[in-house]
């Protein structure tokens, strides 16, 4: 494959003998044609020429013309040219003829005499179409020495009048088309020198251009090499664009460096959640196996097994959702779901595990409202927020369920705690993935979590359309969000309209 240098400078080299062609061709054409115009002027000043003397020969008194019976007709008569026009302008240099009051070519000129018969009558066809001081007339000659053609041009005198009416002058083209060859042969001896001059100047420049184009391929290799995602292309590359595509490019790899961050935290900190039950439960197994246990500690091992296999299974369950949820695979089973019996049924549960933790649950709003989602999910959603409420609030504390509608077609639920809330500085991380406030404690103990709980419920939030929001203050207490599109429900059709158009029926 051609390297950008080389195509560029080969796109530039054609372009430049195709715009040299077409401008070569064009100045030739130009120039010829003024050539020709400047041409017929030298025809009419030849034709002057043989005017002048003649007319200065009349003055003189002398005869230019007779007129005698037209060869074997008797009965006609003709102009002819007198010896004395034609001693007088056998001096006169050039091509041109005399013409009489019947376009009767009354005198033709040596250089014209000395023709080929088939030009002279050529020469005499288009001469007789001539109008004086008219357009000129291209005449093609067989002799080559004229360059090919003749260019005609006719001019009168009154004082000839009324025998001698026109005198047509020639001038051989060559003459013209002398300078356009020179101009033609200029362009070949030079243009050659120039392309190649242009072509090598191309190359450089070219190579100029393409230089921070490799030296970007460069960097991006070393970068995307895998492990220096935390290094960052050059701000300035040169020229505006590749500056532009080097801060997407770093745009891109800080997103990649995020997300692979992520996915190595992640891995880390499932397989450390995982490692510490596996450890206890081998240790449980090894005990309940040991031929020297009791069987009360046996059993008592083997319960400790079955709590900690539980908790894996939960770990791997919530893994499971999560992995789903990132590529997008995760089916919600959407249909109209009414919060209010939802809301019930989790506030209900929530009263039962309060008691259970001393604690008093109440139900501040509870709203109709609708919404288009999966309700296992959305149960799932409330029900890890009243939990979280419950689990870091100590006994005596209050937690506070509320489900109203807001303005903007939205519903709210709310869980509001006087638990041990969130330090400001921990707050913005608490949806973040293996995320706890207290990491060290919350193992074992009845807080025991692998902080992937909220970062479920936000996904279950994001799902339907809606959000999540957290507030709380150290020591204060939490008030956890989530926002939910309400569902736009039809109007309850009108039952008289119902009635009368029932009886229409019938
Ligand atoms: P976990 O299973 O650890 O509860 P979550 O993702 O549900 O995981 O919560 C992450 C962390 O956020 C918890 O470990 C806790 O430190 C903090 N948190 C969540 N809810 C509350 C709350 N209502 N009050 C105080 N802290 C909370």
């Amino acid at each position: 494959m051609a390297t950008l240098r080389a195509r560029l400078t080969v796109a530039y080299g054609v372009a430049l003998v195709g715009s040299v062609a077409v401008f070569s061709g064009a100045l030739y054409v130009a120039r010829r044609a003024s050539s020709i115009d400047e041409l017929g002027l030298v025809a009419f000043d030849e034709g002057d020429r043989a005017l002048r003397f003649l007319v200065a020969a009349k003055r003189e008194g002398k005869e230019l013309t007779e007129e005698r019976p037209c060869g074997e007709k008797r009965d006609s008569r003709c102009v002819y040219a007198t010896k004395d026009m034609r001693d007088l302008l056998e001096r006169v240099p050039g091509y041109f003829l005399v013409y009489d009051r019947d376009d009767r070519q009354i005198y033709s000129s040596i250089g014209i005499r000395q023709l080929a018969e088939e030009d002279r009558s050529a020469i005499d066809q288009s001469a007789v179409r001539l109008t004086p001081d008219g357009a000129g007339a291209l005449v093609s000659l067989s002799d080559t020495l004229f360059g090919g053609s003749l260019l005609l041009g006719a001019r009168k005198d009154p004082a000839l009048l009324p025998n001698v009416t026109r005198v047509v002058a020639g001038v051989p083209t060559h003459i013209a088309t002398l300078s356009p060859g020179i101009l033609v042969g200029t362009m070949v001896l030079i243009f050659p020198f120039i392309i190649l001059a242009s072509i090598g100047v191309a190359y450089v420049i070219a190579g100029s251009a393409a230089e921070p184009v490799e030296r970007l391929i460069n960097e991006v290799e070393a970068i995307t090499d895998g492990r220096s995602l935390h290094r960052r292309l050059p701000s300035d590359l040169g020229n505006e664009e590749l500056s532009r595509l080097g801060s997407t490019l770093n745009a891109m790899i800080e997103r990649l460096e995020t997300s692979f961050g992520a996915l190595r935290r992640f891995t880390a900190d499932a397989s450390h959640e995982l490692k510490t039950p596996l450890t206890v439960l081998r240790a449980d197994v090894e005990r309940a196996m040991h031929p020297a246990t009791k069987n009360t500690e046996r059993l008592q091992a083997l319960e400790e097994a079955l709590h900690e296999t539980a908790r894996m299974s939960d770990l791997v369950d919530s893994l499971l959702t999560l992995a789903r949820a990132d590529e997008g695979r995760f089916d919600l089973h959407r249909e109209p779901v009414a919060l209010g019996p939802l809301v019930r049924d989790v506030y209900e549960t929530a009263v039962i595990l309060g008691e259970h933790a001393g604690q008093t649950v109440t139900m501040s709003v509870l709203e109709e409202a609708m919404v288009d989602g999966d309700a296992r999910r959305l149960r799932q959603l409330f029900l890890n927020l009243v939990t979280n409420a419950i689990k870091y609030t100590p006994r005596g504390g209050r937690v506070e369920l509320s489900l109203s509608r807001r303005a903007g077609d939205e519903v709210a639920f709310t869980v509001r705690d006087s638990g041990i809330g969130i330090s400001a500085a921990d707050l913005p991380y608490v949806f973040d993935r293996f995320w706890r406030a207290d990491r060290a404690r919350s193992r074992g103990g009845e807080r025991s979590g692998f902080g992937l709980g909220l970062a479920i419920s936000q996904w279950i939030a994001q799902a339907h359309g809606g959000r999540i929001t957290a507030q709380s203050r150290l020591g204060r207490g939490s008030v956890f969000t989530v926002i939910l599109p309400q569902l736009a429900v039809e109007a309850p059709p009108d039952r008289a309209q119902e009635r009368e158009l029932k009886n229409i029926g019938n």
